[in-house]
């Protein structure tokens, strides 16, 4: 498990708390969108398509703060946008620390390694950097649509571990991901020395450009149950190991989306981190006041069917270890049991091992011969090697 007991705790003592007051909907991780602005514009993000007057604006430090107050989850989660570039950073992870919260500052790292050098954060068992990295290099600067991408943020991520900061990795898997690619990109993550790792399948957002790439339910299934299943011991993840098991389709799950609620520049945003269907002043309002049973598979929405992303279903998981001895007893096992022996999994990784994937897909349907630049790459990097 790849996180930390003390945060373990005050989550499991936050949750039981919200039980014994018979709290319906509670949240759990406050996701704070300080800006929209990023110093990467991927094809499957639906947060950079805002006009040039929105990209501009920030959240202000009291804004952000008394969002975090109105709310008082345990964690609190910081995308964007990259919050590298918010202004009030510093001040605010620092207030957040004063206030004992758990924060995610999701980076894609590019400016990690400056700001360390600068000096604007302290190592703290509150304060993650959780680095947005989408599978191996060329899969990482395919998604990020950037070569270097995937260097910068491992320089960036080398130095936060060295200085002691914790680390984590945050990915997200879109169609056409290589899954032994991505067990290997495991590998290189705990070989960093990354505290966790954490998943999700990307969500077809309808602004985001690249609609051809998001992955449809079973399909997703199939993918996770063949990267998590078989698992090494070595391999963390920082993320509950229920909904890892919901991602495998082993678990039936529906959509908590009240557990992370969303507040940005234009304030609450409901329901969720994905849809917009309007926007509140108030986090009491924004509890109360949205029909929340429209949302989630079972509603039949077609704007939730195929999403399984970890800001929708993983606070369900969490509730559902907290709720039930079954909860409680399947998280156990899922701890202790925790390498997923699965022969037909195998089989189908070694099945994957001749296809193409990721970038590869659309050279092969442009007709290009990959395994000759295959071949290639694999030639430029030994040479590089040699030089190096
Ligand atoms: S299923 Fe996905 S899109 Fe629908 S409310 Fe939940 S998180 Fe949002």
């Amino acid at each position: 498990m790849g996180v930390p007991i003390s945060q373990m705790w005050t989550v499991a003592s936050y949750v039981l708390k919200q039980k014994l007051r018979r709290r319906k909907r509670y949240p759990l991780v406050l996701m704070l969108e300080p800006l929209f602005r990023c110093n990467l514009a991927c094809a499957g993000c639906g947060k950079i398509q805002y006009p040039p007057h929105i990209l501009k604006r920030d959240l202000s430090l009291e804004d952000a703060l008394a969002a975090v107050d109105a709310c008082g989850a345990p964690m609190v989660s910081i995308p964007g946008g990259e919050p590298l570039m918010w202004p009030h950073i510093q001040a605010f992870v620092e207030a957040l620390v004063e206030r004992r919260k758990y924060i995610y500052l999701c980076s894609n790292a590019i400016l990690l390694k400056e700001k360390l050098d600068a000096g604007w954060f302290k190592p703290s068992k509150y304060l993650t950097f959780s680095i947005h990295m989408d599978g191996p290099r060329d899969e990482h600067d395919f998604a990020v649509c950037r070569e270097g991408t995937f260097d910068k943020a491992m320089e960036g991520m080398r130095q936060a571990v060295d200085m002691g900061f914790r680390v984590t990795t945050n990915t997200t898997l879109f169609d056409g991901a290589d899954p032994n690619a991505v067990r290997r990109f495991f590998d290189e993550m705990m070989d960093l020395g990354v505290e966790g790792m954490m998943l999700s399948p990307g969500y077809a957002y309808d602004k985001a450009p690249d609609q051809k790439n998001f992955l449809h339910r079973k399909q997703t299934n199939e993918l996770f149950d063949m990267i998590l299943s078989n698992r090494k011991r070595r391999w963390r993840f920082n993320q509950s190991p229920l909904f890892l098991e919901f991602l495998m389709g082993t678990r039936e799950y529906d959509c908590t989306p009240w557990g992370n609620p969303t507040y940005n520049i234009f304030g609450w945003q409901k329901p969720c981190y994905l849809l917009q269907e309007g926007y509140v002043d108030t986090f009491d309002e924004l509890m109360n006041d949205t029909q929340w049973s429209n949302y989630g598979v079972s509603s039949g929405n077609p704007a939730c069917r195929d999403c399984m992303v970890h800001s929708g279903y993983e606070a369900t998981a969490v509730d559902h270890t907290f709720s039930s001895f079954g909860g409680m007893w399947g998280t156990i096992k899922a701890m202790v049991f925790n390498r997923y022996a699965s022969p037909s999994a195998a089989r189908k990784l070694i099945e994957e091992e001749g296809k193409p994937h990721g970038p590869e897909v659309h050279l092969v349907q442009l007709g290009v011969d990959v395994s000759a630049l295959r071949d290639a790459r694999a030639r430029r990097r030994s040479q590089a090697g040699q030089v190096a």
